[in-house]
């Protein structure tokens, strides 16, 4: 597992002045990075020339897809009419590539099983729209490791499944044996309890407000059901091996909107 340097960990303070006016951002700048702005008087918030949600305590959150890159331009403007314009170089970051074998049907789905992926694909296309109709933060208290257990593969892995290039890892993988209570990283609703899809098996989408959403992949058992709220810390399901997996073990992915966001970056945040 790759540990995070400290140095990285960063808090930004600027546009101090006579009125107070100061915004913080916690956590890391990089690809798959994810911040948490927080900020008096705030009127509006612009990453790059996207308009981002603030909640009524001024606070806002960004996040980085695994291959962002560049400056990115983040402009904060304040109700006296003032306007601040914070420029965040993101680091480029290396992604190591993982050679996996595993059975064949899912690196080439037989044709019979293709109209069920589809309904399954549109279905959590779907489920991820919905995704960022929350306007307040439900993550206030911070987030924990979902499953104790080795990280047995991390985030951005480029992955070539018997030797054909596949999608990078999106998410991290904790070893755990089948039936280890699975924890909700931080509050948040259930937007899918899902059961037996062919590449998720039986998984959990949480949506935590602000575009934040969390899944957790190939559980053995569900305790959760769609809709429901959950609190940081809950059990929601158990570890398992169900869809695409080979052991059991937990997948765990997050995005902000599309953004592909390393989980580890979650656990850098405290407020
Ligand atoms: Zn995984």
């Amino acid at each position: 597992m790759k540990k995070v340097s400290t140095q990285l960990f960063f808090l930004f303070l600027f546009a101090q002045s006579i009125n107070a006016q100061e915004i913080k951002l916690i956590g890391i700048a990089e690809p798959g990075g994810l911040l948490i702005g927080t900020g008096k008087n705030i009127s509006a918030v612009y990453l790059n020339d996207s308009r981002l949600k603030v909640d009524k305590n001024g606070m806002f959150v960004m996040g980085f897809d695994r291959d962002a890159a560049g400056t990115q331009y983040l402009k904060v403007e304040f109700e006296n009419g003032k306007k601040e314009t914070k420029k965040i170089q993101l680091p480029k970051r290396k992604y190591v590539i993982q050679k996996l074998k595993i059975a064949e049907k899912f690196v080439n789905p037989p044709p019979e099983e293709l109209e069920r992926i589809e309904i399954e694909s549109k279905y959590m296309k779907e489920a991820r729209s919905k995704v960022g109709n929350i306007d307040s933060i439900l993550f206030r208290k911070g987030f924990i490791k979902p499953a104790e257990g080795r990280i047995s593969s991390v985030f951005g892995s480029q992955r070539i499944l018997n030797s054909v290039p596949k999608n990078p890892h999106n998410g991290i993988d904790i070893a755990a044996p089948e039936g280890t209570p699975v924890l909700a990283t931080s509050d948040g609703i259930v937007i899918i309890a899902g059961e037996d899809f062919y590449y998720n098996g039986n998984f959990i989408l949480l949506d935590h407000g602000l575009g934040l959403s969390s899944i957790y992949l190939h559980l053995s058992k569900l305790n959760v059901k769609t809709g429901d709220k959950v609190t940081k810390g809950q059990k929601i399901g158990e570890v398992g091996s169900t869809g695409r997996s080979t052991s059991a073990h937990l997948h765990w992915g997050v995005q902000w909107y599309g953004n592909r966001i390393d989980p580890m970056s979650l656990l850098n945040i405290s407020f």
